[in-house]
């Protein structure tokens, strides 16, 4: 493509609403733009990119043995009601009504839509397994969009979904999708882990969810040093250390102590002169309208989705300051377990404040706290349970190595449903004994837009975008230092011909711009290999080479030009990971 001619807009500015570089990247670069909140146009370059993943996408895909149909993005309300989700999915769910008030709802995702199709096909073992998938723009209504193509309330996903005869199909089927998706992020070049992810409180089924490491990832996962572990927060299970106070559950009477405006853990350890170690956390929260007090040691933090996955519950929200003045009887930043005033309070504590004692406490009295509790003695505790955090100073829970935080970016999910949706509308088959089965079912989804986001979140520098060579639009920038010399963009052109001729997908600055506003654009652009011709270069007969990831430079002499740019393409790519295309 000759940039003279491409519309690609690149602006000067970086946009004041763009938080995040992927954002403010796609936006200079000319690859998408804003039609309204969190809805995008892919422009020229944009969609070259998002194509390039759905491409792998779909060869991976077809190679594991789905196959691809294309599901509408309006669907009934009717199939939404048979699976309970009409009244549950939310305000994501954008609904409408047609000119003849029948209900409907934009897509977020297929799951009712593609049962209805099986369900209405399939009606013998001999039919399964079967896994269907497609590459569609899904719609959810995001509370907050934001960070462009990485949470947009339009945007293109890769969904698949498996029907199996029993749960060990199902199992096959979901290996098939985690192997599929792997061989989809090594090829797209991205560091990524799979995760095991949470699965709520739907027992029995297993989940992992594809992480692209990036700092500015919004997630933040947990991976063993030592061997392949790795979890998302609210999954990784903290091991309860063996370190205790020393007494052995014979701690002197607990005892009430003045600490006056010693609302937080920060101010109570200065005040008293102890580690927050020793103090103990106290978090009251309103769980399904029920009161609820979770500890934590006052240095860890909660996870409330290990406690609202512990308590079986929906909805888990911190208590309201009117709330903890009610259950405590003291204003906020003094309550503990003992002497609670709210009935029938529910208390929940991490594990580990079972081995150790002597703790420092709220008193659920203003500016005072207690010192020298003992849970067991001196509280009901209704439960023990992992609550934390993992942290970096805690083992393992598989192997027992180092553990390292990271920040992902979550690309893809895979997710054995077993029988929640197949049940609920009915998608069952008859068995060789002529018995009535239910489906076993799987999905699997991949943020195919959000994943061009996400590879420049981990590929980018201060000039611009480093695209992976499978994901960027082009794969070589030819940059023509032609000025007024009708020589060297002769020469330009015919080398850009004899690219496109040799099957290299060129992105060619045919344009009558300066040198350095060329070199800023391509590094902007961020095609992996650029290619600079210039007059000085053509009377020495060579072309100067540049790998956009590293900034290496090389030289490649004219008159050897395919094998010298294959040997070179072979260098970055191998820089990035990938094989030899
Ligand atoms: P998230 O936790 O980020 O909201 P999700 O768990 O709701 O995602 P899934 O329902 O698993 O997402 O959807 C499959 C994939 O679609 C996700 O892994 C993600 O890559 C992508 N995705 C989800 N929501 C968005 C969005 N608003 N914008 C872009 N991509 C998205
Ligand atoms: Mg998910």
């Amino acid at each position: 493509m000759r940039l003279s001619k491409a519309y690609v807009p690149t602006l000067k500015e970086v946009p004041a609403d763009a938080e995040v570089v992927s954002h403010r990247l796609l936006l200079r670069g000319g690859f998408v733009r804003q039609l309204t909140r969190g809805i995008y146009t892919y422009l020229p370059l944009g969609l070259r990119a998002v194509n390039k993943v759905a491409d792998i996408c779909r060869e991976e895909m077809n190679r594991a043995g789905a196959q691809e149909i294309l599901m509408p993005m309006v669907q009934p309300a009717d199939l939404w009601a048979e699976t309970g989700r009409w009244e549950f999915y939310g305000k994501e769910l954008l609904r409408f009504k047609d000119r003849a008030d029948r209900d409907y709802c934009l897509g977020p995702t297929h799951e009712e839509v593609v049962t209805d199709l099986v369900r209405g096909e399939v009606r013998s073992y001999r039919q399964l397994p079967i896994n269907l998938y497609q590459i569609q723009t899904k719609f959810r209504d995001e509370i907050r969009p934001r960070f462009g193509l990485m949470r947009g309330r339009e945007f293109v996903m890769k969904d698949a979904y498996s029907f199996d005869r029993d749960e060990a199909g199902a199992d096959a089927s979901y290996r098939a999708m985690y192997d599929a998706y792997c061989a989809i992020f090594r090829r797209l070049g991205l560091e990524f882990r799979p995760v095991e992810a949470d699965t709520g409180s739907i027992g029995g089924n297993f989940s992992h969810e594809f992480m692209v490491l990036a700092d500015t990832g919004e997630d933040t996962i947990a991976t063993c040093q030592a061997c392949e572990y790795a979890a998302n927060l609210e999954k990784a299970e903290a091991v309860v250390p063996a370190d205790t106070c020393g007494c052995g559950h014979d701690c002197p009477p607990a005892s009430e102590i003045p600490t006056p405006g010693a609302h937080t853990v920060e101010e109570l350890c200065a005040f008293l002169g102890v580690e927050a170690r020793v103090i103990l956390k106290t978090l009251l929260f309103d769980v399904d309208g029920k009161p609820v007090a979770a500890l934590v040691r006052g240095d860890r933090e909660l996870n409330e989705i290990k406690l609202k996955n512990h308590l079986h519950a929906q909805d888990v929200k911190l208590a309201s300051p009117e709330q903890v003045t009610a259950w405590t009887g003291a204003p906020v930043g003094f309550a503990g377990p003992m002497g609670l005033k709210a009935p029938g309070i529910v208390i929940v504590a991490d594990r580990e404040l079972d081995l150790d004692c002597g703790w420092i406490a709220g008193a659920n009295a203003g500016d005072t706290h207690v010192k020298n509790l003992d849970l067991r003695r001196d509280v009901k505790v209704d439960a023990y349970a992992d609550l934390r955090n993992i942290t970096e100073a805690d083992p393992c829970p598989r192997c027992g190595g180092a553990i390292r935080l990271r920040r992902g970016i979550e690309v893809g999910h895979v997710f054995k449903l077993g029988l929640k949706y197949s049940k609920a509308m009915n998608a069952t088959f008859l068995d060789e004994n002529g018995r009535e089965q239910v489906m076993v079912m799987g999905c699997y989804g991949i943020g195919v837009s959000r994943i061009v986001a996400s590879a420049i979140e981990q590929n980018h520098d201060d000039d611009g975008i480093k695209f992976p060579p499978s994901i960027a639009p082009y794969e070589v920038s030819l940059v023509s230092l032609a000025g007024k010399d009708p020589e060297v963009a002769q020469a330009a052109d015919d080398l850009y011909e004899q690219l496109v001729g040799m099957g290299v997908e060129v992105l060619y600055d045919d344009r009558d711009e300066r040198p350095g506003v060329k070199f800023k654009d391509a590094d902007l652009l961020g095609m992996p290999m650029q290619l600079v011709l210039g007059g000085k270069g053509l009377k020495n007969g060579v072309i100067e080479a540049k790998d956009r990831r590293t900034g290496e430079k090389r030289e490649l002499k004219l008159a050897d030009f395919v094998a010298e740019f294959a040997s070179w393409r072979r260098t970055v790519r191998q820089g990035w990971g990938l094989d030899i295309a």
